[in-house]
């Protein structure tokens, strides 16, 4: 039969959910403050570690203090998991209800504590208000999360221990010998055991939603300009190769508009440097105006851009571009005038390469430029 020494299993949890805070706080300080939730998340195991050590004193200290402070102790930081990933996702943080939860508790575990202390029906009432925390916590998780392996796997741990806990309450019901927190009977040792290593999962699991938070944010940062905030060069040739794809597959067409801007070393020599990123940023919102929802817009480089426009032929492609054209060329208040020049191709059912699409865009855009500028090439 299962047999471990409790008091050292609930001091080995509390020593390992100290080292979670550690790593959470350590996370919450290096990390951007755009991801939140990392401060709670850390108060979270460190309130766990503290009531692991009032419960290990069992027996030692008062139980006014073992009992009664230990289990609100540890169910505050289980509140804190929880309200950490309300903040984590961004949502209002649902203190009072928690809160009066916990409250409602005091004056329950009092008397069954100090008045009429009955160890059955303190199990209970702290494994219902667990259960329920972690089951709200699992569907919190499970509505807000994207669908990865770290959301994924904090629903799966606390559903589970949800479950455990449920199974705790239900035999807390039962006809069970005399038993207390440290005596090793096989529920007893089950249920310690239990919940020691699900906590400390259920950190790790965080954890790893916090890092999968991150790589997200720098994904996006990676894909958009840090000026015009449109696609960068990268993410836009990852889209425009999806796409050339889908319409050799099925015999689709596009249309990629390589747009540069008439010279723009003017327009920073006359005005300044800083006028001109308003010009670039104008620019952008402009031609934003014009476009469909599946066309893409990214910055190649300086003061060239490019769009996509998917499903698309060439005399379409030409249209929107001569839209462009008048549009950008159109005064607006508080930005120097510019003009703009358009080279425009669409993908041939022999080309393979986005490479080769993209060259005769540049060729057309060059003869654009050649011709005068303020005009719109086909190559
Ligand atoms: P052309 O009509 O032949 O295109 O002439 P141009 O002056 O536009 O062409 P050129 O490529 O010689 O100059 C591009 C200028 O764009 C040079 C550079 O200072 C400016 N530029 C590039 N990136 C930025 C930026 O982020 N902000 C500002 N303000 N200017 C930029
Ligand atoms: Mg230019
Ligand atoms: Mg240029």
């Amino acid at each position: 039969m299962l047999s471990l020494d409790l008091r050292s299993l609930i001091i080995m949890s509390g020593i390992m959910s100290l080292m979670m805070a550690v790593v959470l706080a350590f996370m919450r300080m290096g990390y951007p403050r755009s991801i939140r939730g990392l401060g709670l998340w850390a108060g979270a195991p460190a309130l766990v570690a503290l009531s692991t050590l009032m419960f290990a004193g069992r027996g030692a200290l008062p139980d006014a203090i073992s009992i009664l402070g230990a289990n609100l102790m540890l169910l505050s930081g289980i509140a804190l998991y929880y309200f950490g990933a309300e903040r984590f996702y961004g949502r209002p943080i649902s203190w009072r209800l928690w809160g009066g939860v916990l409250l409602a508790l005091v004056p329950l575990l009092g008397w069954y504590t100090l008045v009429e202390p009955d160890y059955n029906v303190r199990v209970l009432l702290v494994s219902l208000t667990w259960a329920a925390m972690m089951l709200s916590l699992a569907w919190l998780i499970w509505r807000q999360g994207r669908a990865v392996f770290s959301t994924r796997f904090a629903v799966v741990l606390a559903v589970m221990h949800g479950g455990v806990l449920l199974l705790r309450f239900v035999s807390a019901w039962m006809p069970l010998p005399e038993e207390g927190l440290l005596t090793p009977t096989s529920i007893q040792t089950l249920y310690v055991a239990v919940n020691a290593f699900m906590t400390l999962a259920l950190s790790v699991a965080l954890i790893l939603m916090a890092g999968d938070r991150l790589r997200e944010e720098f994904e996006q940062l990676a894909a958009r300009d840090a000026l015009t905030n449109v696609l960068t060069r990268r993410a836009f040739l990852a889209a425009c190769e999806q796409e050339l794809a889908r319409c050799r597959r099925y015999g689709r067409s596009m249309a990629l508009l390589l747009l540069d801007i008439d010279h723009f070393k003017a327009v920073n020599d006359t005005y300044g440097h800083q006028t001109g990123d308003r010009v670039l940023v104008d620019f952008v919102g402009r031609i934003q105006s014009l476009l469909r929802q599946p066309d893409l817009l990214a910055r190649f480089g300086g003061e060239e851009f490019v769009v996509l426009l998917p499903e698309t032929k060439q005399d379409e492609a030409v249209a929107v571009a001569e839209r462009i054209l008048a549009e950008v060329a159109a005064p607006h208040d508080g930005v120097p005038a510019i003009t703009v020049s358009i080279g425009v191709a669409t993908n041939r059912p022999d080309e393979m390469a986005l490479d080769t699409v993209l060259a005769r865009a540049d060729k057309a855009l060059y003869k654009a430029k050649a011709e005068g500028r303020n005009r719109v090439e086909v190559a």
